[in-house]
This record gives C-alpha cells, structure tokens and sequence, in this order.
C-alpha cells in the first residue's frame, strides 16, 4: 500500500482494528478516526464497579475462532489473556436451575440423553426417534434455527436449549436467528448429506479438549483499546460523519460540524443501519442490503455484592424463553473469571443482561426499573436477598444485528456494491463477537490494498 490518507468511521473494536491494520499496512498513512462517543471502544467499554474494572459492554472472546489470541500475541498483550475458571452456566427453565446440557452445539442436541431432565419425557422420546424420520433439507438452505429445531425436536428444544443461548450470543432468539450463522458446522454437515439433525449436529461438535472456551482479558477490554489505539498513531475527532461524498479518485466526509475532510479511501465500522444511511447516495446496492439488516438493543445492570453471598457453583444462569423473568442472562463474573491479583475479596462482581429482539426493554425500562429487576430475579433464581454495594446500568441500543436467514447472501450483496476505496467492517459481517469484527476489520484494509495494487 502507497503511503495516502485514511478516514475510519467508528471508533469501536472494528474501526480500532483497521486503523491498526492501516498502520501495519502503512508506515507514514495519514489515519483520521471519528467517533462521536465521549471514549473509544464502543461496545467494548471498561468501568469501575465496587472498585474494580469489569467490562459492561462484551466481556469475554470465543477461543475456539483464532483472532482474538493472535491480535493479543501481535500487541504483546498475551499475558493478559485470562481462561475461564472452568465453572459452568446452568439453565432456568419450569422456575427451576439445571445444568448446561453437554454435546450440543448452541443448544442443538446430537442425543436425546444431553436433553432428560431439561425438556419432558415425550420431547426425549422425540430426540431419541428423530433418525428413523425422514429429512428434507436442501444444501445451501438457510432456515431460522427454531423452524429446524422445532419441526425435529419439537418446541421445549427451541424454548429451553437453544433460545436461552442465542438471546445471549445476538439478544434474538431461534425464531430470528438464521440455521447457518447460528450453527455453520451444523448447516455444512447437512448440506454433505447428514442422516437427520443430531447426527449433523454429531459432526459438528468441536472435538471434547477439555480446554476452556472463553477467555478475558485481565483489567479489562480495555488494556486492548489503549493498546490499539496507541499502536495506530490515529487522529481522533469526536464527531459523528454525517455525509460521504465521491471527490475525484477519493472522498469527500462531512461531520456534524459541517467540517469537511477528505480520504484517498474510507473504511466504515458503524452498525448496519448507519452505513446504510451514509451510503446511499455513493453505493446504493450496498446500502439497500445493509439497510435490511434490524439490531437488537441490549441493557447490562453490573453490579457488586458482599462477597459472602452464597451463590451457587457455577459461571451463571441463562434463561430459557417464556419464564417469568425479566433478565435473560446472569453472569457471576468473579465465579466465571476467578479473582484476579489485587481483587477485593470483600465483594463479588454480578451482570445481569436484558433485551431481546423486539421486545423494547432496553430502550423503555429506567434505570431504577432494571435494578429493581436484577435485584428480584436474582432472588427469584438463587432463593437469595442481594444487597448491591455498588451498580452500574448500560444500555447498548441497536447494537446486536440480527443474523436472520439468508444473512451471508445479505452480506455478499453489502460487499459487491462498494465502490473503490470504500470498505466496511462491523459486527453485522462475518460473525457477531469480537473476535469476527477483528477479522472483517483486517478483510476491510486487505481489500483496500488490494485496490491500490491493483
Ligand atoms: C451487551 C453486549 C454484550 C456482548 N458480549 C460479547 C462478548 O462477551 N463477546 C463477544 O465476542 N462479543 C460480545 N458482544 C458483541 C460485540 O461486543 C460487538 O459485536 C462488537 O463490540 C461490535 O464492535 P463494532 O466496532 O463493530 O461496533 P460498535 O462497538 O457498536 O462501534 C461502532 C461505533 O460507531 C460509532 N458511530 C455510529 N455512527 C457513527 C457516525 N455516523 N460517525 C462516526 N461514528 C459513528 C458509534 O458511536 C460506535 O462507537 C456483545 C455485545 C453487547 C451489546
């Protein structure tokens, strides 16, 4: 890549990432970044909680993908990486906890056996004969994931295994979430002609290492915002780009201001429905694709407690549909991360989630409503009176895209309409966590440098 001037739009972990990606790719780039928020991260956002750093926002990367441990080894931040502590979540369903069902993937069963005690005794019986029934699948088919799961194992699978995973994962449910972004090893082992689901399922398991995981990062997200930030040499102007305009061979962007600024070539790493508006005047095919995509909007109550409070052994508590509760997730962060060096041991650090897809709690309840929510579900779950020493609320709007079906060919038709010199990065690409928008960021520069060789 030629040494030439550089607009990222977003200052969350994808617009960080390619402006870090830029500066490895181009020594002497001009990188301009901006972001409107009062810090960098976006989602990625790292408090004080009962005087410790927890992350509100994400907390945790999947390690079975590889990005997340080879960005940390490039930063030098390996030795921050922090694994699990090997305790497990546990279910809520029928206003009782159960444990994680083992040998599914996202809830999906590969044998009626990972599912007794969790759904009733017919839905087992329906596990155990699902082979002996004919599947019609067709390679390539995309279904919602309860359309699949419900038509095979019948609907307390979809209500009490899969959902409570999902709500977690993208704050939809199996009703929203497509087969193939959900499960692509499952959709792949169908499409190579899988007998019936749980033997697909079966294929698709990843093989039983033991190994943990999820990791963290110790002090929180972050020590890898700083870092990247640091690293990139970026010039950050807090401001949201309201207009991107072609300008002979570059680009022409105009912040709230009405400052103008120009690019050789722009990356933009904003949620699906500001790309789209951004871009309708300069790629109206990628916008009319991106503009298709709904988010979720999300509310993170964090929180610290005595640290005698008797919880149970586990990592924390995911909520099957239809309960009479109002979070969807409780993670107990000091149980699933352990206490770091200098950790208080006085308190215990808790999150409970709310939101899914369409159902408006993140953006109606106030801020008193969901502690007083997490307070009673906590009792309602653990049988236990929490006193919180501390509280934070953070709400997250329109932040989690949905991967409804036929997700991929959304996206194929996103990237076939850019024109030159304009990339994009984002959450709503290759996949929803972190670790995904580290590889679309690096996919976004690649491809502008592709360009320029070109
Ligand atoms: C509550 C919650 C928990 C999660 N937990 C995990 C987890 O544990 N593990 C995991 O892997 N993933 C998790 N995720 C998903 C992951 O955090 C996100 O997908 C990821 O951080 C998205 O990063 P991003 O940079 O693409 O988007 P964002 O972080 O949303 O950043 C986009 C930025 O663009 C800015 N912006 C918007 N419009 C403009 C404009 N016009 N001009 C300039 N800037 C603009 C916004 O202010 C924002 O800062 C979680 C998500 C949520 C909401």
């Amino acid at each position: 890549m030629t040494s030439g001037s550089y607009c990222v739009v977003g200052g969350g972990i994808s617009g960080l990432t390619a402006a870090y990606r830029l500066r490895a790719a181009d020594a002497d780039a001009d990188i301009t970044l901006f972001e409107p928020g009062d810090r960098l991260g976006g989602i990625l956002r790292t408090e004080r909680v009962g005087g410790q750093s927890m992350d509100v926002g994400a907390e945790a990367f999947v390690l079975r993908r590889p990005e997340m441990p080879a960005l940390l080894a490039e930063l030098g931040l390996s030795g921050r990486q922090l694994a699990t502590t090997g305790a497990r979540p546990l279910i809520y369903s029928g206003q009782s906890l159960h444990p994680l069902p083992a040998g599914t993937v996202v809830g999906i069963p590969s044998s009626a056996a990972s599912m007794a005690g969790l759904v009733d005794e017919a839905t087992v019986a329906r596990i155990d004969a699902e082979p002996g029934r004919p599947l019609d699948w067709r390679p390539g088919g995309d279904p919602a994931v309860a359309d699949l799961v419900g038509d095979r194992f019948g609907d307390q699978v979809v209500a009490r295994s899969v959902d409570p995973l999902l709500s977690g994962v993208y704050a939809g449910s199996a009703a929203t979430i497509g087969l193939r972004a959900a499960a692509p090893g499952v959709a792949a082992a169908l499409d190579r002609g899988a007998a019936c689901l749980t033997d697909a399922v079966r294929q698709a398991l990843p093989p039983a290492t033991g190994a943990p995981v999820f990791a963290a990062i110790d002090g929180g997200y972050q020590v890898l915002i700083d870092e990247l930030v640091r690293r990139s040499g970026l010039r950050w102007v807090r401001a949201a780009v309201h207009r991107l305009e072609r300008a002979g061979a570059g680009w022409d962007l105009r912040d709230e201001s009405g400052a103008r600024w120009h690019a050789d070539a722009v990356v933009l790493a904003v949620p699906p429905a500001r790309a789209a508006a951004l871009v309708a005047g300069a790629a109206p095919r990628t916008a009319a694709a991106a503009g298709r995509i709904a988010s979720a909007s999300s509310a993170v109550v964090a929180l610290a407690v005595p640290g005698d409070t008797p919880f149970p052994r586990c990592s924390g508590v995911l909520v099957a549909s239809g309960e009479r509760l109002r979070a969807k997730a409780v993670t107990l962060s000091s149980r699933k991360w352990g206490r770091k060096g200098g950790a208080r041991t006085d308190i215990q650090l808790l999150r409970l989630s709310f939101g899914r897809f369409g159902d408006g709690l993140a953006e109606s309840a106030s801020d008193d409503e969901l502690l007083d929510w997490a307070v009673g579900d906590l009792a309602t779950v653990f049988g236990l009176t929490v006193e919180p020493v501390d509280a934070r609320v953070q709400r997250w709007l329109a932040a989690m895209p949905q991967y409804g079906p036929g997700h991929a060919d959304l996206i194929a038709e996103v990237r076939a309409g850019l024109p030159p010199g304009l990339a994009v990065a984002g959450s709503y690409l290759d996949g929803i966590g972190v670790p995904a928008c580290v590889g679309a960021a690096g996919r976004a520069v690649e491809a502008l440098a592709a360009e320029v060789a070109r």
